[in-house]
């Protein structure tokens, strides 16, 4: 049996077409007598080309998946496929490589280099990805282009606002041409509109590029955007729901805000 083949029958598409396969995922974190389990057996397949929406309250695991899923932690058990690579799997120097070229990451906090220009910013991982600099600026130029801020090439992440920055990381995501994109709280640090026009431009960039897309965000908007959400509790998924199921109550949103927690069983559905 190759990897992942027979894991996921519900979703009924070819094993290569997969972005992202997460099977039987634990993440325990040991503090002296205590293990906090932020991950408890997740099971995800993310089709190419997906929008995924990742929903829960706060503590339920959302950053951790993003974070094992991203190669930044090790699970304690289970496997992560990036682009069919069992990433467990690499050594630290393939392991690089694969996150520089595979993956694409959004911070809540934008995490710019604050001395470069938007466009060394955006650059900088083809850098590491052996691109020329003649290809390496016009990649960049329009990879900015493509965000709208074509006439701030040349602006350092202080001469830029808020919306701006995370724009500039948005396009640094895509230089690569990466398997998936990951955004863990991209709107956490911009007020309502600019956060609105975030999750807009990320939904241009998956359609127009064809990009897979992780994101969480509380974003309403982002409901009829995504493909499928994804509902995490306790570390677990408590339920998928597809584009043509989606049906958010208003008691889920405050879950997902984590208002909700502990008080209600399980989000409302139809
Ligand atoms: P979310 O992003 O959904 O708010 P997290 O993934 O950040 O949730 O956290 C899930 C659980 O794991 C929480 O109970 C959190 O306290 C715990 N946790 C996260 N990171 C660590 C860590 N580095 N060490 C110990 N516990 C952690
Ligand atoms: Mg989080």
């Amino acid at each position: 049996m190759t990897q992942g083949e027979g894991a996921f029958p519900e979703v009924g598409i070819a094993e290569e077409e997969y972005a992202l396969l997460v099977e039987g995922v634990h993440k325990y974190f040991y503090m002296g007598e205590n293990v906090v389990k932020a991950l408890n057996g997740v099971d995800l397949a993310v089709k190419r080309g997906e929008y995924v929406s990742i929903m829960g309250p706060s503590g339920s695991g959302k950053t951790t998946l993003f974070n094992v899923v991203g190669g930044l932690e090790k699970p304690t058990q289970g496997q992560v496929y990036i682009d069919k690579t069992d990433i467990s799997k690499l050594d630290a120097y393939e392991l690089a490589w694969l996150r520089c070229r595979k993956i694409g990451y959004i911070f809540q906090s934008f995490n710019l280099v604050p001395i470069m220009t938007a466009l060394q910013n955006v650059t900088l991982p083809m850098i590491f990805a052996g691109l020329d600099m003649k290809d390496r600026n016009e990649r960049g130029a329009h990879l900015l282009d493509m965000v709208g801020l074509g006439d701030r090439l040349q602006h350092k992440p202080t001469e830029l606002s808020g919306g701006q920055m995370q724009r500039v990381a948005i396009a640094r995501a895509f230089a690569n041409g990466p398997a998936i994109v990951l955004a863990d709280e991209p709107t956490g640090n911009l007020d309502l509109t600019t956060g609105l026009n975030i999750i807009e431009l990320l939904i241009k960039m998956n359609r127009e590029l064809g990009i897979t897309i992780m994101c969480n965000t509380h974003d309403l908007k982002i409901i009829d955007a995504s493909d499928r959400i994804v509902w995490l509790r306790d570390g677990q998924v408590a339920r998928i729901e597809r584009k043509e199921e989606i049906h958010i109550a208003v008691g889920d949103i405050r879950e997902a805000h984590g208002e909700g927690l502990g008080v209600e069983d399980e989000p409302t559905r139809e």
